[in-house]
Formats: C-alpha cells, sequence, structure tokens
C-alpha cells in the first residue's frame, strides 16, 4: 500500500522549512531522517519551493524523488506501524491544505481497511508452500 498523496503539492511548496538546520523538525529528527534532509539534491526555489515542482503542482521527478519525499519509505525506515504512520502524515498533509485553503478535495483519507487486507497477503504468503532452492553446481 502507498500512502494516498492527493498531489496538492503543499510540502512541495514549502520545502525549505524542512530542510533548514535550525528548524525543529530538522532538530526533533533522528539521525537517518537528518541524514537524507541533509542530502536532499535540489535546488531550492527563493519562495521556498522545490525546483523540481512545476507549475501545476506536481513533482517533475516523482518516479525517481528522494527518500525523504516518500511517504511510505520513511515510515519503513523510521519502523513505525504503517497505519499509524499514514495517519500521521495524513494529519500533517491536511494541515497544510488547510492552512492554504486549497480545495478539501485534495484532504487526504487513510482506508483503515487497506492494511489489514495487505497483512492476510503477507500471512498467506507466509503460510504458503516455500519453494524449493536449486543448488549451485549441483
Ligand atoms: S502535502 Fe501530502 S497530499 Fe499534498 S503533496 Fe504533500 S504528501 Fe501529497
Ligand atoms: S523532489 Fe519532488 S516530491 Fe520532493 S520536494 Fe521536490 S517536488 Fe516535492
Amino acid at each position: 500500500m502507498d500512502f494516498p498523496c492527493t498531489q496538492c503539492g503543499e510540502c512541495c511548496r514549502h520545502v525549505d522549512k524542512v530542510l533548514d538546520p535550525n528548524s525543529f523538525t530538522y532538530k526533533s529528527s533522528p539521525t537517518v531522517i537528518k541524514d537524507l534532509i541533509d542530502r536532499f539534491p535540489y535546488q531550492i526555489n527563493k519562495d521556498g519551493s522545490c525546483s523540481m515542482l512545476d507549475s501545476n503542482g506536481k513533482c517533475k521527478v516523482y518516479d525517481s524523488r528522494p527518500i525523504i519525499c516518500n511517504v511510505r519509505l520513511g515510515g519503513l525506515l523510521l519502523h513505525q506501524n504503517q497505519l499509524d504512520w499514514f495517519k500521521n502524515r495524513a494529519d500533517g498533509c491536511n494541515k497544510l491544505i488547510s492552512d492554504a485553503g486549497l480545495d478539501p478535495k485534495y484532504l487526504v483519507s487513510i482506508d483503515e481497511q487497506i492494511p489489514e487486507k495487505t497483512s492476510q497477503t503477507y500471512e498467506e504468503g507466509r503460510s504458503g508452500p516455500r519453494k524449493k532452492r536449486r543448488r549451485k553446481n549441483s
């Protein structure tokens, strides 16, 4: 399951706040996140937005975006429960969306059923028959 980002673009319009080493966000982040922030590869525009944000509010490099921009991978890196992490991130998105006065269609909602389905699939996979491995040179 991936994070149901509505592509409102608000987090990318204020990326300077996340990347600022003097910000509370940066200072309170664990080292693994600080490292990713320090290695953010793109220029920041004067208005605080990311230079990879296009005029329609979409990321120009979405399929290869940095890990720090990928909500799902961020949760995995921090060993967070996926549902709790997504809810937490959705709250952050929705605050940005409300503060910016964007159309409510951009509000993020988390489908609480999806992680359960994911976990069932995982368990089914675990209990299924194991494939035999072939040894090399045999
Ligand atoms: S603020 Fe949230 S919903 Fe909007 S683009 Fe960023 S991750 Fe997606
Ligand atoms: S790289 Fe893409 S997803 Fe990351 S801040 Fe820039 S525009 Fe947003």
